[in-house]
Formats: C-alpha cells, structure tokens, sequence
C-alpha cells in the first residue's frame, strides 16, 4: 500500500517538480527573499514586510508550520495555508554511532518519499551531508544511492530542511554542509544552487560559502556553469581512476566526459573563484590502488591546486567491490606525497550505523517492499 502510494507520487514529481499539492501550492521555502516579497505584495495582496517575516520564520526560527508564526496575523496565515506549502519532513529514523557519534537520519518527504542525511561531528563544528536527490541516475556502480536509480529531484527547501530538521533535533548549530548524500547535486543544477544561495544567506542560516562543498562526478557542462555562478564553495570531484578506460568500469558517466575535459574544467573553476579543488577517489582492491595509480594520479594531477581525499571503497552488499586494505590505503597516501601532494584519507565515519551513501534508504525500502 504504501509502496503504490510512493510510486504513484514519483511518478507525479518528474522533472524536479514539487510533488503532490505542492503543485497547487506555492513552495515558500525554496524562494529567494525578492521572490517572497513578490508572492506576498502580487498574490497575497500584503505589505512587503511581511515577505521578513515569514522568511525569519522559516529560516532562523526554523518554524514547522504556519500556526507557529505568532507575529503574524491570523488572517495572513489562514492565507498562507490556503495557498502556500512549508516543506516539511518527518524523522522516520536516527541512528547514533557508538564509535564517533555519527547521526544518520531517515527522513519522509510530504510525498512519501524518504531520503537519508547524516551529521558528522568534528573538532571544529557539525558537518552535515545533505541529499540532492530521491536515489541517483549516474550509475556508478560501488555505490548504494544508484542502485534503484532516480526517483526524482530534491527542491530547495527540501535540502534546507534536511539542515533545519537536524538542527532542531540535536540543538546544535550546523556550520558546514557537503552535498555529499544520495544524488548527483550537478544533476539538479537550478535547484542546488537555490540552495547555495539560501543556506549562505545572511538572513537565514548564513553558512559560509566556505563551509560548503558540492560533490560531482564530474558533469563536464554544468561545472562550467557552477564556476560561472561565482560562488565560494569547494568543489569536489569524483575521479576514482586515473585512464578514462578504468573509469568507465567503474562510472558510467565516463562514456560522456573524459578526464582530461573534467581537468580542463577544473581548471577553469580554480580561475574563477581561487578555491582549491578537492579530488575524491575511493580505494578499490586490485581495481585502482596500485603504486603505478598513485603515481599516474600524482601526475595527472600536478600543477592543480587540490586536495586528494583517499575513501577505502565502503563495500555495499549489492556490489562485489572489496576495500583495499590499510596498507595499500597508507602506501599509496605516502607515494602521492612523495610527489608532493595533499592528502587525507577520509575517516571512516558511522561504519556500524550503514553511512555510506544511500546504504539506510535502500534497506528501508527493502524491508517496505518486503512487507508489501
Ligand atoms: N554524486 C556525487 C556525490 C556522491 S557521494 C558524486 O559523484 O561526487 C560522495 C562520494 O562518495 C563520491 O565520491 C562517491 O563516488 C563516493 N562513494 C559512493 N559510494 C561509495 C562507497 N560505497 N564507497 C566509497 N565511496 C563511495
């Protein structure tokens, strides 16, 4: 029952468009504030400041419905039900790491959908991986999130409110996101960079561009569009191999964009903004993890100002990928370093609470479609 229901709302929601009676209703929380002011001065017929208002409300106090919008009055907010939508979602799940405190969250969409986040915690402040995306479309074939493939699109506010809901939860403020969660964020371009600009506004969250990362798998048109949107975050790339053939083994959108385009890109973002890049590239056993790949990945590499982050492959039982083992992670940590590059092998963070990506979800899927 609940599965038709789920499927009957995806099938509703293609193209990225606001599920459900979101259709009908306008989607508040994904507005920029000049477009607020335009929705409430045009079709509300209300004064401008009220448009302040309801923003505050929905990004500061982080406010779950209109009824809690007490400075406003109660004829706007019967308005305000009638024809506007406040994304809302549910925690379905949470679950705490016993190792590092890693909080993995199972939220449900209005529509039915669920979709998964997770909170890191870190010396220097709570991090949390956001998703762009109901599943993914790119393929790529050690990951989770794709193994069902696409159910639609995420909107703005429902990124933001992945944060929000976070935040309330825990009572702790969030000062970094990585867009890092199930979805391939390049792959929803318009709405991601909404996004961008709402979460870093100074009159909502305002988290540092700085602190923000988006992770692609390298979708060569879109990163020149990124870099020309200007902003200040950190882009991250999918790269896991270092020939254009080994790759496509491993990522299918290696068929459309070589490695060399990917770089060339790259190199464009960096002229633009000044941030360095960072490279992502997850250690498969026997598949990519050879000194020779080190070395091959070192020169690819060489003269672009980046950061390697080494991800020993999270093995997802769908998948026959096995991770390398610690020491080939370390040699082949040290041999990049001896051609000077900038290393980090990523922390292995919520091992025994099924952090990698998309991994909670599809479990949670399974056990519904198994109930039936
Ligand atoms: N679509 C974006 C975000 C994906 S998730 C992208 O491709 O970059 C973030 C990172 O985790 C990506 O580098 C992705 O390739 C990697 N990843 C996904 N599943 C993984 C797994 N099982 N083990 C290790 N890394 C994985």
């Amino acid at each position: 029952m609940e599965q038709t229901k789920m499927n009957a709302a995806c099938r509703e929601s293609k193209n990225g468009a606001p599920p459900f009676e979101e259709t009908q209703k306008a989607d508040i929380k994904s507005m920029t504030m000049a477009e607020l002011e335009r929705f409430v001065t045009e079709e509300l017929g209300e004064k401008k400041f009220r448009a302040k208002q309801i923003y505050e409300w929905m990004h500061v106090k982080l406010a779950g419905d209109f009824s809690s919008m007490t400075n406003i009055s109660r004829d706007l907010r019967a308005k305000l039900e009638d024809r506007a939508a406040l994304t809302v979602m549910t925690k379905v799940q949470c679950l705490i790491s016993q190792i590092d405190g890693t909080r993995k969250y199972l939220f449900r969409l209005g529509d039915g959908n669920v979709i998964e986040s997770v909170l890191m915690k870190y010396k220097h402040g709570n991090s949390v991986c956001i998703s762009s995306q109901v599943g993914c479309r790119m393929g790529c074939r050690f990951c989770a999130s794709t193994l069902d493939g696409l159910a639609r699109n995420l909107t703005a506010g429902e990124m933001l409110s992945q944060i929000y809901e976070i935040q309330k939860d825990t009572g702790e403020r969030v000062s970094n996101v990585v867009i890092m969660g199930s979805g391939e964020p390049l792959d929803n371009f318009e709405a991601v960079v909404r996004f961008i600009e709402l979460v870093s506004d100074d009159r909502g969250l305002n988290i540092s561009q700085r602190s923000i990362t988006a992770s692609t798998c390298g979708i060569v048109p879109k990163m020149y569009e990124l870099a020309d949107r200007d902003f200040q975050i950190t882009l991250a790339i999918s790269l896991h191999a270092v020939t254009d053939e080994r790759r496509r083994e491993l990522m299918p959108v290696a068929n459309k964009y070589s490695i060399e385009e990917i770089l060339k890109a790259c190199r464009y973002y960096y002229s633009k903004n000044n941030r360095r890049l960072t490279f992502e590239y997850s250690l498969v056993k026997d598949v990519n993890d050879s000194p020779e790949d080190a070395k091959a990945l070192a020169v690819l590499l060489a003269g672009l100002n980046c950061h390697i982050n080494l991800i020993p492959v999270n093995p997802v039982k769908e998948r026959h990928f096995k991770q390398s083992d610690a020491d080939s992670v370390q040699k082949f940590k040290n041999n990049l370093e001896k051609y000077g590059k900038n290393v980090t092998i990523r922390r292995e963070m919520g091992r025994d609470i099924q952090a990698a990506c998309g991994q909670l979800r599809k479990s949670y899927m399974d056990k519904i479609q198994k109930e039936g």
